[in-house]
């Protein structure tokens, strides 16, 4: 009894302070409309930036994929559960970096969170090296920084300079810099080209988390390295496969020394069971959509929509955060403005959700605005058209 009170009691100061998130059930397939607890919806929150997740060929390969490999795949890599549909994936995945990375090799993982894990506790495995973190990362990162026995420092929002001083009175025996490439609460980008030349001066690793990049940035949708142009063996990439890519799980792509210090010793790959190969098959009818004429067409449909968003939108005290990315998110300051505005859009059927502290600071709480090249224009009018409404009535 006393247990249980003593959780209620901390559920109690959440719902307090306005921290209360609440769980929705779709009742239908990710896309622009869906069914959420029984009711027709307009959403402009999921990161299916590509409309993938619920593209016909996409499913009809998942569906070729669980009719060849089954189900699930019933063990951990190591142990048995490494089948042809990731050893595939993992070969095309390193095509698609070598341009960026010397000797690349591609590991498959179950989510970019487990990714991330894995990353910083392979690099950062050992107690005098120091992981120094960009100050908007996210959690996953966070997490994988504590979990690596390396120590932490965290730098600045976007602050090369302060990384310089940073690194220069730094005597680890290990650098990593990590940092998001899109910043997933703000939409913007880190000075990846900054970062990294700091890196190779200070003979440091850059480790890049592009969860909002992949697919989305860049000609043929390889991601942050692909736009920036970027190419250099200090390089340690991870792109998530279940946001534009539309299906689930993770990749690290990186020298192939780095990858198979990750196979040996990296415990959230070793030790959990391999994703169901049914995922990594499907995943290469994302991977073909993302790099053809198609991908290109979603993407610059993409961009077109932000467009008319910026241009539609006539804010006065709320701001929309300077992105050009498909994370649009309009900064409300504190949690009950931001809940009374999604409430608002919920009842004229618009699904945008608010963005309470710790995800992002306080007083700086925020309807998450987010498009997918599965928006029409007249949709992105009609959400423009309510939060102009909604902004001038309360
Ligand atoms: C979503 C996200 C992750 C986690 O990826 P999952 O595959 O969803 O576990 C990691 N980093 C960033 C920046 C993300 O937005």
């Amino acid at each position: 009894m006393n247990l249980i009170a003593a959780i209620d009691r901390k559920l109690a100061t959440l719902a307090a302070h306005s921290l209360t998130r609440r769980l929705r059930v779709a009742d239908s397939a990710c896309a622009p409309r869906q069914v959420v607890d029984g009711r027709p919806m307009l959403a402009f929150c999921s990161n299916d930036y590509l409309g993938l997740a619920a593209h016909p060929l996409v499913i009809e390969a998942l569906r070729e994929g669980a009719s060849r490999y089954g189900a699930g795949s019933g063990a951990s890599h190591l142990v048995s559960g490494h089948s042809r549909a990731h050893a595939l994936l993992e070969e095309r995945l390193a095509e698609w970096m070598s341009p960026h990375i010397e000797k690349a090799r591609a590991l498959y993982l179950c989510t970019g969170y487990m990714a991330n894990l894995a990353i910083l506790t392979a690099l950062g495995a050992d107690l005098d090296a120091m992981i120094f973190s960009e100050a908007l990362n996210h959690a996953s990162l966070i997490d994988g920084a504590r979990l690596a026995k390396a120590g932490v420092t965290v730098y600045p929002h976007g602050d090369v300079e302060a990384l310089d001083k940073l690194l220069a009175a730094s005597s680890a025996s290990t650098k990593i810099v990590v940092t998001d490439s899109v910043f997933s609460m703000d939409g913007n980008l880190a000075p990846l080209p900054e970062l990294l030349a700091l890196c190779e001066r200070h003979g440091a690793w850059l480790v890049v988390d592009d969860a909002h990049g992949f697919g989305v940035l860049g000609q043929n949708g390889r991601g942050a390295l692909e736009h920036f142009e970027l190419r250099s063996p200090n390089l340690v990439y991870m792109g998530t496969l279940g946001k534009a890519a539309g299906v689930g799980g993770a990749f690290i792509a990186a020298h192939a020394s780095v990858i198979e210090l990750l196979v040996q010793r990296s415990r959230p790959y070793i030790y959990t069971t391999a994703a169901p190969p049914a995922l990594a098959h499907a995943l290469q009818a994302s991977l073909d959509i993302i790099g053809g004429p198609e991908g290109m067409q979603r993407r610059a449909h993409l961009a077109a929509l932000v467009d008319s968003l910026q241009g539609a939108l006539r804010l006065k005290r709320w701001q929309l955060a300077a992105s050009s990315t498909a994370i649009q998110p309009i900064i409300i300051g504190s949690n009950e403005d931001a809940l009374r505005a999604a409430a608002g859009l919920h009842e004229q059927g618009l699904w945008v959700p608010a963005i309470r502290p710790p995800t992002v600071a306080a007083g700086t709480a925020r309807l998450r605005v987010t498009l997918s090249a599965a928006h029409t224009f007249e949709e992105v009018a009609l959400l423009a058209g309510a939060l102009n409404d909604i902004e001038r009535s309360t």
